[in-house]
C-alpha cells in the first residue's frame, strides 16, 4: 500500500474522459469525483482526478434539453441540477466536439486513464407494418427534435392533416400526443418554445388525435404524471372505449401487485370518469369549455397496416386485440380503418453506435458487460473503455435512473483502476493541455462551461422580453457567436 500512495503523490490525478454530456453523462463526472474521495484513498488511487467531458452539440443536458417535452415543469428543476453539478472545476466541459469525428479512441486512450461512453440514443426505432414509408408517417424522435429545436433538426413541421393517428404505449407516445393537441398560446406562455414552433402549432389544423396502444389498461407503461397532464389540455376532449375499461379479476390483481401499474391503472380509471363527464357536458374539456379537438384513446388497438393514396397517409388500420394478465396478447381478426391523415409512432429510441465501438443490435447497446465495453457481442473486454445510461442500458428508463446506472460503472472503473500498475495512471499522455493542443491542431473549438452560461443567460434575456423565463436558441451558428462575444 506504501508504494502505490508513494506512486500517486509521485504522479498527477486521474485522468478520465467521458463522452456525451447528457444526464448519464453530467451524473456520473460527479459520481466519479465523489466516490473516489471517499473510497480513492483505500484502493490507492489517491483521491483527486481531472474529468474532461466532451459532447458534439455546442450545449449540453442532452435529452433533457432535447428529449424531454418542454412542457414538463420537472425539467428546469433537472437542468438545475446538471449544471450545478457541471459547475465544478474539476469537471471540464468541451461542447462542440464530437468522439468519432474529432476524436479517436486512441487519441483518448493516450491521454486518458479511462474513457467512459453516455452517449445515449437520438433515433427511433423503424415502424415495419405495410405503408410505414408513405408521406405523413412520423418518427418521434424527428418530431421531438422539431418542438425542442435540436441543432440540427429540421426547423418547419407539416401540420395540416385534421385526423393524426399516434401508435405507443408509452410516455413518449403521450408527449407527441399532448403536443400536438396543445394550443400554441399556452405552450408559448409556460415554455422555452422558440418563434418556428410556435407558429407551427398555432397552424396545426388537428381536429381528432386517436392514441393506439397495442396492449391493455393494464400493460401500458405511461407514467401518472404524463397522465394527468393529458388531462388538462385546454380546448380538448377524451374519447375512450367503455369495453377497454372491463378487466377481469386476474388483471386487476396482476396490476394492483406493482405500486406503479396500480396507480397508472386508477390513473386511467379517472380519466374514463372524465372522458364520461366531458361527454355529459356536450363535449367540453376538463374545465368544462367548449371543446374543439378530441383526443381519442384506444387500447388493444394493434396498427397493421396504414393505407395510403397517392404516396400520402388516408387511413390506418387497427386490429383489435386482447391481452391476457400475463401480459400475452391475442390478435382478434377483427380489423377498423380509421381515416388519419398522419401517423407518428413512438415505439421505442435506437442508442446510436459509435465509431470504434461494437454494437449489439439485439440488446440496441453499446456492447457492454455491466458497463465495460467489449470487442464484440459476448466478446472480450476493451481494457479502459466503459459505457453508462442509454448508451450501457437502452432506450429505457427515466433521468433518475441514469444515477443508479453511474454508480454501478463508477464502482467498475475504481475497481479496475486499482487493480491496475502504476495506481491506475495507465495514460502515456499526462499533460492536461495536450488535448487542448490537439483539438487545436484539428480546428476544432470548444465551448466549455463559461461559453454555456452565456448561451443560457442569452436565452434567459430573450424570455424576459416576453415575460417568459427562457426562450430556446436553435442555430447552433447563433449559440457559438453568443458564446465566443
Ligand atoms: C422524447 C423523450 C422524452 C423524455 N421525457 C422524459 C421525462 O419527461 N422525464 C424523464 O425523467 N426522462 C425522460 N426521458 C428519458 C431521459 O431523456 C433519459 O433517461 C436520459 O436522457 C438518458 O440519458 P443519457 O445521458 O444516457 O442520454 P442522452 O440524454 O441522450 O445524452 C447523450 C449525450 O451524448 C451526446 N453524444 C452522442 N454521441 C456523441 C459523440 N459521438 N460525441 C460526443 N457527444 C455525443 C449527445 O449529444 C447527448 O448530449 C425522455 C426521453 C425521450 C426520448
Amino acid at each position: 500500500m506504501c508504494v502505490r500512495l508513494e506512486l500517486v503523490t509521485e504522479n498527477n490525478e486521474l485522468r478520465i474522459a467521458v463522452i456525451g454530456a447528457g444526464p448519464a453523462g453530467v451524473y456520473s463526472s460527479d459520481i466519479f469525483l465523489r466516490q473516489l474521495e471517499k473510497t480513492g484513498e483505500g484502493l490507492g488511487l489517491g483521491t483527486k482526478a481531472r474529468i474532461d467531458l466532451f459532447e458534439k452539440l455546442p450545449v449540453p443536458f442532452g435529452l433533457v434539453r432535447y428529449g424531454v417535452a418542454p412542457d414538463h415543469p420537472s425539467i428546469k428543476f433537472i437542468a438545475d441540477a446538471l449544471e450545478k453539478t457541471l459547475d465544478n472545476p474539476d469537471i471540464h466541459l468541451y461542447c462542440d466536439v464530437e468522439f468519432g469525428k474529432d476524436l479517436t479512441v486512441e487519441d483518448l486512450l493516450d491521454r486518458y486513464d479511462a474513457v467512459l461512453f453516455a452517449t445515449g440514443a437520438v433515433a427511433d426505432r423503424p415502424l415495419t407494418i405495410p405503408g410505414a414509408d408513405l408521406n405523413g408517417v412520423f418518427g418521434a424522435a424527428r418530431f421531438v427534435e422539431w418542438y425542442d429545436g435540436y441543432p440540427t433538426g429540421v426547423r418547419e413541421w407539416p401540420l395540416d392533416a385534421e385526423q393524426v393517428a399516434v401508435i405507443g404505449g408509452g410516455n413518449v407516445a403521450m408527449d407527441v400526443a399532448r403536443e400536438l393537441m396543445r394550443n400554441a398560446d399556452d405552450l408559448k406562455a409556460r415554455t422555452d418554445i422558440p418563434d418556428n414552433v410556435y407558429e407551427g402549432i398555432k397552424r396545426n389544423r388537428i381536429r381528432d388525435l386517436h392514441l393506439f396502444v397495442r396492449r391493455g389498461v393494464a400493460q401500458a407503461k405511461f407514467s401518472v404524471q404524463e397522465l394527468r397532464e393529458m388531462e388538462k389540455l385546454p380546448g380538448v376532449r377524451i374519447v375512450v372505449d367503455e369495453g377497454d375499461f372491463d378487466l377481469d379479476e386476474d388483471t386487476v390483481d396482476k396490476a394492483g401487485a406493482n405500486k406503479l401499474t396500480r396507480q397508472m391503472v386508477e390513473e386511467l380509471f379517472a380519466i374514463r370518469d372524465l372522458a364520461q363527464d366531458m361527454e355529459d357536458d356536450g363535449g367540453t374539456d376538463y374545465a368544462g369549455n367548449p371543446a374543439d379537438r378530441t383526443y381519442h384513446l384506444h387500447f388493444n388497438a394493434a396498427p397493421t397496416e396504414i393505407l395510403g393514396g397517392e404516396g400520402t397517409v388516408r387511413a390506418i388500420r387497427v386490429e383489435r386485440t386482447e391481452t391476457g394478465a400475463d401480459g400475452v396478447m391475442h390478435h382478434s381478426g377483427a380489423f377498423t380503418d380509421i381515416p388519419v391523415q398522419a401517423v407518428y409512432h413512438a415505439i421505442g429510441y435506437k442508442p446510436a453506435s459509435i465509431p470504434g465501438i461494437a454494437y449489439d443490435e439485439g440488446r440496441t447497446v453499446l456492447a457492454n458487460d455491466e458497463g465495460r465495453i467489449l470487442q464484440c457481442v459476448g466478446g472480450e473486454r476493451c481494457d479502459r473503455l466503459y459505457a453508462t445510461g442509454w448508451a450501457k442500458r437502452g432506450p429505457v428508463g427515466l433521468i433518475g435512473s441514469t444515477k443508479s446506472d453511474a454508480l454501478l460503472i463508477v464502482t467498475n472503473m475504481l475497481e479496475d483502476l486499482a487493480q491496475a500498475p502504476g495506481s491506475g495512471r495507465l495514460a502515456a499522455d499526462r499533460d492536461p493541455e495536450s488535448i487542448d493542443r490537439l483539438l487545436a491542431e484539428r480546428d476544432v473549438k470548444p465551448l466549455g462551461f463559461a461559453e454555456w452560461k452565456k448561451i443560457d443567460a442569452f436565452e434567459r434575456a430573450q424570455g424576459a422580453k416576453e415575460n417568459r423565463e427562457h426562450k430556446k436558441i436553435i442555430d447552433p451558428e447563433q449559440m457559438r457567436r453568443i458564446a465566443r462575444a
